[in-house]
């Protein structure tokens, strides 16, 4: 199995590999650690490995792998937000469509999200399906405080426990996930990461916006020269920083769009506010909109794994002449 993205945890891996190879994955696998650890990570790459056709599972490349990655695979089906509890009419219809045959392939996933949030009686109405589930179904079932989930549920399941990263692989992924922060930044979030991932999220966030402010900027400014060195930033970074950052520069024209209108309790980003007040000033309400057409082409094109170093080269060309226009203009 490949958990490309995935550190640590080297026996959890071991076990989940061994069970692939031996064709006798658990149908119900539990796993288990505190919050931001990766359950929820790992629980898709095991359900990507379960529904992809190419050999060395999950490929990253065949038609289910694609349509897993985008969210869109009709046999992988998720359950309970982080906020929400699992009710038991969901899991009366969940036990209804896990005996049903799968859409696309040999196998159906269920992933259950903050199972310790299910009712009593949503455990209940669930251990009827784990005692039986069909040969296609399989579940993977994600819980970080184990003792709110009934004892037989915990033990019709196969454990996974997860544990907190050590130094060297909390370097590892930080050097992956932020490759442009300084070896100082980089030791002082090990050390305040305690093992756990999650804050590279709101990490990444940060790299995202800031990055999108400075596009942003550089559009305001006109400057073809200063719109090819922010854009520039982007070619050596990977697709999820392209995608991440896309998202953020549209919020900030988005919300241009709203000052523009006069509907500022409508703003998405009261962060990025000067930086849309700026935009708002350079650009007009029409080429505004023409730029967020650009950036949504440009996502879907990235949604369709086209390069990004093509797409970011399609973009900048495109961004510059709008900036031209806009300055001869002004
Ligand atoms: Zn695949």
């Amino acid at each position: 199995m490949n958990f490309y993205g995935f550190y640590g945890n080297e026996r959890a891996k071991e076990y989940l590999n061994s069970a692939f190879a031996r064709h006798s994955f658990p149908h119900a696998l539990l796993i288990s650690g505190e919050r931001g650890i990766g359950k929820k990570t790992l629980a898709d790459i095991v359900a990507r490995a379960l529904v992809c056709t190419g050999d060395d599972v999950p490929c990253g490349s065949c038609n289910s792998c694609y349509k897993a990655k985008n969210g869109t695979h009709p046999d992988i089906i998720r359950l309970g937000g982080d906020n929400d509890t699992v009710k038991v009419d969901e899991i009366r219809a969940l036990k209804r469509d896990a005996l049903l045959r799968p859409n696309d392939g040999e196998r159906k996933v269920y992933i259950i999200n903050h199972a310790e949030a299910m009712t009593h009686q949503a455990q209940d109405a669930f251990l009827k399906i784990l005692e039986e589930p069909p040969l296609f179904t399989f579940f993977i079932i994600l819980c970080y405080n184990l003792s709110d989930l009934l004892p037989t549920i915990i033990s019709r399941t196969a454990p996974v426990t997860l544990s907190p990263l050590s130094d060297a692989d909390m370097g590892r992924v930080i050097a992956e996930k932020l490759p442009e922060l300084s070896s100082d930044k980089r030791d002082e979030l090990i050390k305040t990461s305690g093992g756990v991932c999650s804050f590279l999220i709101e990490e990444k966030n940060h790299e995202f916006t800031d990055i999108a402010e400075s596009i942003a900027n550089a559009l305001c400014s006109c400057d073809e020269l200063k719109i090819f060195r922010e854009f520039a930033v982007l070619e050596k970074r990977d697709r999820d920083t392209l995608l991440g950052v896309i998202d953020e520069l549209t919020v900030i024209i988005r919300d241009a769009l709203v000052i523009s209108s006069g509907a500022e309790s409508s703003l998405i980003s009261l962060a990025g506010r000067q930086c849309s007040d700026r935009f708002a000033t350079a650009y007009s309400t029409k080429t505004s909109c023409e730029i967020i057409n650009l950036l949504t082409a440009a996502k879907a094109s990235c949604m369709q794994n086209v390069g990004v170093a093509h797409i970011i080269g399609s973009l900048i060309c495109k961004l510059a002449y709008i900036a031209a226009n806009a300055a001869s203009k002004g």
